[in-house]
């Protein structure tokens, strides 16, 4: 079977296009190597630096090639000196623009912890490897751009929760733990809740519909956790959960958490999914003071690449995509295991490019 993916690429800003080039050079040599394996790139401007040169930080061509594309793969966008001229920074406008515009309901951060990787816990248990979904198009940031003012006293933002986008990104959730191996404490497939259910109608709302969902999945284990307690668990038990399901704001919070509990924020990988798009990138930001100097962690984005693979695979039921997925976390596993070439964030000395140069290397043996 041979089929062609069109990948949009936006490298965007700081060491957003060092950790691009990075990711091209695992992806172009894994093309080269893997039979069937066919993907096209168009790379594009986007983000703050093309906002400061033109005042627009996703042009509508842009835009149009990334909704065409079969999938988009962002590293990182803004500086912090850019601002639109209300004072606010242009990434959360442009990142909430795009997520709207693709229609990705849903937001996922593995929380894995690769073997001989920096962990913040002295007790690991038998590992830690969960899911944070996060609803990504409503709740707290459904407020984005509005929220109301009073006479410079009082501010309120609004929650939004729909049983529509609650049902989606349950079903989404409950779809994902269908394909995992469950929690590492003993296997079990496990979609857990997390809101705050005890306080706030929205989120006695959430958790409602999340276990009208639930009853569609009898063969998975489901619960619900109030969010303060899950931050104590992620750190207490992380073992014990296989997928979490969550409001837009709780997500975006826990997922750091997670990131910070298995390496930090170079090692973190994300996916948005709709019905119909697929947008990855890693979980950290430009990091402008390390930009240029070819010592960023370039990780995350091809982890996140490898997420892109497996879900065109799944999408697509191409099972050449899935097995290159799989090829390469375990390259960067492998990596991780060695010890030898890694980045200063993580306790090396190595640089961007050899770290780039070591993945494709072992992608290249593994075949
Ligand atoms: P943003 O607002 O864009 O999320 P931020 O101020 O939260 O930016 P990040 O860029 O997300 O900052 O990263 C925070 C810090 O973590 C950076 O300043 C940097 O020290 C470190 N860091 C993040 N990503 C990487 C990476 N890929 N490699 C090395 N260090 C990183
Ligand atoms: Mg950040």
């Amino acid at each position: 079977m041979m089929t062609s993916y069109k990948i949009a690429l936006l490298p965007g800003d700081g060491i957003g296009p060092e950790c691009m080039d990075a990711t091209r050079i695992v992806l172009d040599a894994m093309v080269k190597a893997i039979d069937g394996l066919d993907l096209t790139f168009t790379s594009h401007h986007a983000g703050a630096q093309l906002y400061r040169e033109t005042g627009e930080t996703l042009p509508a061509a842009v835009l149009e090639d990334c909704l065409a594309a079969d999938a988009v793969l962002l590293s990182a966008i803004g500086l912090p000196d850019v601002r639109s001229p209300d004072g606010t920074e242009v990434q959360p406008t442009m990142m909430v623009g795009l997520r709207r515009a693709l229609k990705v309901h849903s937001a996922i951060r593995p929380v894995k912890l690769y073997p001989n990787a920096p962990c913040v816990l002295k007790d690991t248990g038998p590992g830690i490897d969960f899911i944070v979904i996060r609803e990504n198009l409503e709740g707290l940031f459904a407020s984005f751009g509005g929220g109301s003012r009073v006479a410079d006293e009082v501010v309120t933002d609004t929650m939004v929760i729909t049983r529509k986008g609650t049902s989606q990104v349950s079903d989404f959730a409950f779809r994902l733990a269908q394909r995992r191996n469950g929690r590492p404490s003993d296997g079990k497939k496990m979609v857990t809740c997390v809101d705050k259910a005890n306080v706030f109608r929205s989120m006695a709302f959430f958790r409602d519909v999340f276990m009208d969902v639930a009853e569609k999945y009898p063969d998975i284990d489901s619960n619900a956790v109030y969010v303060d307690a899950m931050s104590l668990y992620m750190v207490q038990n992380p073992w014990d959960f296989d997928v979490l399901v969550m409001e837009n704001q709780f997500g975006d919070i826990l997922s750091d958490l997670g990131a910070g509990l298995v390496g930090g924020l170079g090692l973190g990988p994300s996916a948005e999914i709709g019905e119909e798009h697929g947008l990855f990138q890693p979980s950290h930001g430009t990091a402008p003071q390390l930009a240029g100097k070819n010592v960023a962690n370039p990780l995350a984005t091809i982890l996140s690449a490898s997420m892109m693979l497996d879900w065109l695979g799944d999408k697509h039921d191409n099972k050449i995509c899935l097995d290159a997925a799989v090829t390469l976390e375990n390259a960067v596993a492998k990596l991780l295991e060695q010890g030898e070439v890694r980045t200063p964030d993580i306790g090396g000395s190595s640089s961007t490019t050899d770290v780039a140069n070591s993945v494709a290397k072992l992608v290249l043996e593994s075949l």
